[in-house]
């Protein structure tokens, strides 16, 4: 029986060397030698698989990548320095002068910035579709479309987008389907059972899980990373041998960190619905999520992040912000310490109070990454913050 895909992310691992270590080995080299003149040849015309220089390929690279596939019940995937390598690479892969992309606005900030200032200097065009109404993205498709990109649960917003509705329309159309499938994880949502046809990741959030390295994936079909991969050795956004030794080994604790911080996230949620100093809180597993019958039918739990709005707007927002004890200010989330944001004070406060709207985001909204700290405690920090706003 083949094991089951947490299994394949504990132990898959690079053949055992002569050393016959336990934990995998990390090979921090920037290239391989050949033992003959027509081994290295062979080797750069394909006739055999051997590394050649890690910009190409790399042993603990791949093992990172192997797992990410047996998670996402990808073909193939490739790994790049960043989320934001994989995603620009995956879209300077695809995509040319003239090429139309739909998505939707509350998508990650430099997604959006990609989207609305560098692409467009190649021609290359966007439409943003409504996050609750995907039956009215089809009338955004026009004849140059190419590409769908997706980030659900999105990012602060949390809002939740019809993975199956939105596979649908790409296959009917003829269209890539991409998803950001950072806030879920291969744990809690898989977008290739919806009709993805790739699925990218920053890696520095819950793949990593502590806060220490930068990463990105891409995966889907084998003939799109064939392509991803021939852009990328030539362009150079691969990853470190050494994030990826570190990222490997983060992998095999990915679904307990991530139960577990669902536990967190899910107890918190309910702890704070209905308190006194909160307007509205969201998490995709409480009913009064706006989306709560779609964040049913495509995730197995309600993932590791609530939103709420405090009463009193951006000045409230700060207050709480300030009176936190023990969680974090900091900008970064998939931690394994709960880690709170103010998107309209920082990250999103270049945009006009309209545009935030348009993107979920309103004045007093706190993004809250749950983490793996005792709930209590969690719980207790959150607490107090609110009495002092
Ligand atoms: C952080 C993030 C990214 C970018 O990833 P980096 O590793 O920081 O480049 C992309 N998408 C989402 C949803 C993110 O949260």
């Amino acid at each position: 029986m083949p094991y089951h895909p947490i299994t394949k992310a504990i132990r898959t691992q690079t053949p055992t060397t002569d050393e016959m270590e336990h934990s995998t080995p990390l090979f921090l080299t920037s290239s391989f030698r050949f033992d003959s003149a027509e081994d290295m040849a062979d080797a750069f015309n394909e006739v055999n698989d051997h590394n050649i220089y890690t910009r190409f390929s790399n042993p603990t690279v791949q093992e990172f990548t192997n797992k990410m596939c047996a998670l996402e019940g990808a073909e193939d995937g490739f790994s790049c320095a960043s989320g934001m390598a994989a995603i620009f690479g995956t879209f300077m892969t695809f995509l040319q002068s003239g090429d139309h992309i739909l998505s939707c606005a509350s998508i990650f900030g430099s997604t959006h910035t990609l989207l609305t200032k560098y692409m467009p200097k190649w021609g290359i065009d966007y439409s943003y579709g409504s996050v609750n109404d995907v039956d009215s993205w089809e009338s955004l498709i026009k004849p140059n479309t190419k590409m769908i990109y997706l980030e659900t649960p999105t990012n602060p917003g949390l809002d939740v987008v019809d993975m199956e509705a939105v596979g649908k329309l790409a296959k009917k159309h003829n269209l890539m389907f991409v998803v950001d499938n950072c806030f879920a994880t291969p744990i809690l949502q898989r977008p290739i059972e919806f009709g993805a046809d790739l699925v990218i990741h920053s890696a520095t959030k819950w793949l990593d899980g502590q806060g220490r390295v930068l990463g990105g994936i891409v995966v889907g079909k084998k003939e799109l990373i064939r392509e991803i991969y021939l852009f990328c050795r030539n362009t150079g956004p691969s990853m470190s041998p050494f994030n990826a030794w570190v990222l490997t080994k983060s992998l095999e604790t990915l679904d307990v960190r991530i139960q577990r911080h669902c536990d967190n996230a899910e107890a918190l949620a309910k702890k704070l619905e209905g308190h006194a100093k909160i307007n509205t809180l969201k998490y995709p597993f409480m009913p009064s999520h706006p989306a709560y019958a779609i964040a049913k039918k495509q995730m197995s739990r309600g993932g590791c992040l609530v939103n709420f709005e405090v009463k009193g707007g951006l000045d409230a927002g700060r207050k709480f912000m300030n009176a936190l004890k023990m969680i974090t200010l900091t900008s970064n989330l998939g931690d394994s310490r709960s880690i709170a944001s103010h998107p309209a004070s920082t990250t999103h406060s270049k945009l006009s109070a309209a545009d935030q709207l348009s993107v979920g985001i309103t004045p007093g909204m706190i993004r809250l990454s749950v983490g793996l700290e005792h709930v209590d405690d969690i719980a207790a920090d959150v607490l107090q913050a609110l009495e002092q706003c």
